[in-house]
Order: structure tokens, then sequence, then C-alpha cells
């Protein structure tokens, strides 16, 4: 499939090196970016389908970094069907599992918990809820677990690991196990903030300094923050990526997303909600997060859409979060709400608005133009300009 996106009112990168991209045109074809900046009228007329931007903004798909996946489109916490095509709606077109910790009677064996990861990542290879992109199966780190274990997994495809829920006494014993799973090429994560299970303790600075994992799970407290004083510890001796949930400690977002800024690694910073959990399921949870760095932290927009996309999708190693020639064809179109006061996209984030979701493709198929179903309506009018594909693009209404 051929997709076009014209008369863009601006182009956010998601490369917080580069966050902006000049021109108002992307092309896509076979789920890639090919060209994005202007696009000949030659390539337009060879597109199945071309969008009108109307003078709204692109910006990359949303990653959320930390989503409760169990399995299928459905939540067993909030007992919801369809919340991952919802979350489309929000802007996010990439889910990373927070491990299939909520799958009601999940296994706590190394049998089971391999078992579990591998079952839950070949469940999501082919199955796109609205088009999303799920990675799941993140093998929860549990006692027992032994260097062959690590070895079966990757050699499965498991590419993810997570430490906070285990049966450990004292969350030090994580250290040896993370460093196993990194030795196999994972991505770990650990849990951050005040205890997950009744009666365990809480994983605090010192704690997560010697794991040493590649993300901070919801440093900012998943719900409950660590002290304020484990915050520079962690950004000043430590490369690991340092994630702000939704559902979380706004206070200690700031905190962090300012340590960051400080310090020149405004890259640590990662953007994802920790739902679905008790807190809800979220589907503008990123958005809200890149609203409240803007308008209560003073964050240039910019940045933190990149927090959001091609900070999370450097960490994951992920081929989607940058607009960019070869990178996934996931991009969104931002614009303001209706009936607001704000003009454009970025001046209503920083406003303390959330944007209008108007569009939505993902692997460079649309999957809706013109108003998503969880924001208010887009100012501007973005439309299918052109189309040889039999299907309406306009989201199902409520
Ligand atoms: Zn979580």
């Amino acid at each position: 499939m051929r997709t076009a996106i014209v008369n863009l009112g601006g182009i956010i990168s998601g490369d917080l090196a580069a966050p902006t991209v000049a021109g108002d045109a992307i092309l896509m074809d076979g789920g890639l970016i090919v060209e994005i900046g202007s696009v000949s009228d030659a390539a337009l007329r060879g597109c199945d389908v071309v969008i009108d931007g109307g003078g709204a903004i692109a910006a990359p798909g949303l990653i959320d970094s930390h989503v409760h996946i169990t399995f299928g489109d459905y939540t067993p916490r909030q007992r919801t069907v369809g919340y991952l095509e919802s979350y489309t709606h929000g802007g996010i077109t990439t889910a990373i599992s927070a491990s299939e910790v909520h799958t009601p009677g999940r296994p706590k064996d190394p049998e089971g918990v391999k078992a579990l990861a591998v079952a839950a990542l070949k469940s999501f290879e082919h199955f796109r809820p609205g088009g999303m992109r799920v990675h799941a199966g993140s093998v929860i780190l549990e006692p027992g677990l032994e260097d062959k274990d690590f070895s079966e997994l990757a050699a499965r495809g498991v590419w993810l690991a997570k430490a906070g829920f285990g049966a450990f006494a004292d969350p030090m014993e994580y250290a040896p196990m993370v460093a196993m799973a990194k030795s196999h090429g994972m991505i770990t994560t650990m849990h951050t903030g005040g205890s997950s299970i009744p009666g365990s303790s809480g994983i605090w600075g010192s704690h997560v300094l010697a794991a040493d994992p590649h993300v901070s799970f919801h440093v900012n407290g998943g719900p409950v923050a660590m002290p304020d004083e484990d915050f520079p510890r962690l950004v000043d001796q430590s490369e690991i990526a340092l994630q702000v949930c939704t559902a979380g400690n706004l206070r200690t977002t700031l905190l962090t997303a300012d340590l960051l800024s400080g310090a020149g690694q405004l890259e640590r910073l990662l953007i994802a909600t920790d739902t679905p959990t008790g807190s809800g399921i979220m589907p503008l949870g990123v958005l809200y997060t890149i609203t409240h760095l803007c308008s209560l932290g003073g964050m240039d927009p910019e940045l933190a859409i990149a927090a959001a996309t091609g900070n999370n999708a450097r960490v994951y190693r992920l081929n989607s979060g940058i607009l960019a020639p070869g990178r996934d064809a996931d991009v969104i179109i931002l614009d303001a709400c209706a009936g607001g006061s704000q003009m454009g996209a970025l001046s209503a984030i920083r406003n303390g608005d959330i944007p209008a979701v108007a569009a939505v493709v993902t692997a460079g198929v649309p999957r809706f133009v013109g108003r998503s179903r969880n924001t208010p309506a887009a100012m501007k009018t973005v439309r299918v300009a052109q189309s040889n594909i039999m299907q309406d693009f306009a989201a199902p209404a409520h």
C-alpha cells in the first residue's frame, strides 16, 4: 500500500537531536516511510490513498512503553475488551508490554514464566488491534530462572525481561538475574517506587542502581514514588532510561524531567502510561503526560513528543518512533481541538490542552482519518483527498 500525507502545517520528527523536519508531505510505501518533506506530483498520482493534512501537524505514532498486556485486546484488571484499539485513537501506535503480570492465575515457576512470555510474544506477532503494533512477551523474573532459561527464551525470540514482581525477599537479589537477561541481549526493565505486591518492600534508588536495568519503569512512581533524594542519584550515577508514567506521581514526573534536562540527558526520558491498572484505561494518557511536561514543566512540545516516540524507540531498538526514510510508517496528525483558544497542536499543548488526533496511519495504512473517537474534533479539516480503496476511513461513531 502506498499512502501520502500532504498539506501539513509542520512535521515533528520524534528525534531529539533534530526535532522538526522542513516541508509539508510524507510518502509511505510497503509499511515504511520513503520520502519526507516534499513528495512529487508523479509519486502522488501512484498513491492508493492521499490524506490532506489541512495545515495540521504530523508526528510519529506514540509509543506507550508501559502497557499491561495480557492476551487478545482484553484487560482482566478493568474487565474491558477493545482497550488497545481504543489507544490508537489516542495516537498510540505501538504498545510495549510491562510483562504479562495481569494474566489471571499467572504462573510463578521458571517453566511457567517462560511459557507465558513465549505465548504472549507469539500471540501478538500477527495481531494488530486497531492497527497498533504490540510488543508482548516480557519474562517476569522469578527465583529459579537460570542462564540456560534465558538462552532458551532468547532463542525463541523473547527480548524483554521485567524485574519487580518476583518472589524475592530482597530487591537486591534481582541484580544477577538482570545481568543474565542482559547477557542474552534482552532489554531489561525494573519496577521502581512503592511495592506492587503487599508485603514486599519498595524498590528505590539503591536497588535500581544495583540491578542497572535498561529502563527504570515508572521512575515517578507506579503509582507511589521513591524518596526525592533518589532521583538525582539515578540521573547522576547511571545511564538507565527513566520512564515517567501518566498513572503515577505528577510532581516527580516534573522532577525527573527537570533533572534530566539539567544534566543535558533528555534522551533518557521515556513517556508511558502504566495502564490498564487500578488507575484505569487511558487512551489519551501519553498525550496528557506530554501536555503536563510542557504546560507545567516548560518543556518544548517537540521534545516531549520525542520522549514518547524516538526516545522509546532508541531504548527498545524499534524501527518506529522517528519520521525518516526507512522507518516504520506510523504517523499521526495532531491539531488544536475545535473550540479551544489555541490555533495549533503545539500551542495547545503548551497551553495545557491535549491535542486532537485527526488521523492515524500505521504500517502505512490509514486507520482513521478526520476524527479520533477519543479526542474532541480538530480545529482544521483533515480528510482523504484521493483514494482508490473501497473503504471509509472515518472512525466508527460512538
Ligand atoms: Zn505497571
